[in-house]
C-alpha cells in the first residue's frame, strides 16, 4: 500500500535487506531533479545505469558506492516503483526482491 507521499507502508518497518535498513531511508524524498546535480553519475551516460543484464551493472553500482546521495535514490525509486536500471545502489532484480520481502 503506497502512503500519500510516503514511501510503501511495508517498507517502513525495520528492514535489513541487501545491507538496506529501508527503515533508515527518507520517508518523503525530493524527486530527482532537487538532487541530481549532486550524484556521483551526474553526467555519465544514463546508458551505464540501465544495464543489458544484472552482471553488467557493476560499473552503475561503483558510482552509486562513492555517491552521497544514495538513500535518496534510493527511497525515490522504491516510493516510484522505478522498475528499469540501478538506482540508490540496487539493481532493478534487488529492488524487486526488497519490495517483496517487506509486502
Ligand atoms: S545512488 Fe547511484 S543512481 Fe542514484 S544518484 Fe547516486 S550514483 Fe546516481
Amino acid at each position: 500500500m503506497l502512503r500519500p507521499g510516503g514511501v510503501e507502508e511495508g517498507l517502513l518497518m525495520n528492514e535489513t535487506l541487501m545491507d538496506v535498513d529501508v527503515s533508515r531511508l527518507p520517508k518523503d524524498p525530493m524527486p530527482p531533479d532537487m538532487w541530481q546535480d549532486r550524484a556521483a553519475c551526474y553526467g555519465i551516460d544514463p546508458e551505464v545505469f540501465f544495464p543489458a543484464s544484472e552482471e553488467d551493472a557493476s560499473l552503475a553500482l561503483s558510482y552509486c558506492g562513492a555517491c552521497s546521495i544514495r538513500d535518496t535514490c534510493l527511497a525515490w525509486a522504491l516510493k516510484n516503483r522505478e522498475r528499469y536500471g540501478v538506482w540508490g545502489g540496487l539493481t532493478e532484480q534487488q529492488r524487486r526482491r526488497i519490495s517483496r520481502h517487506v509486502a
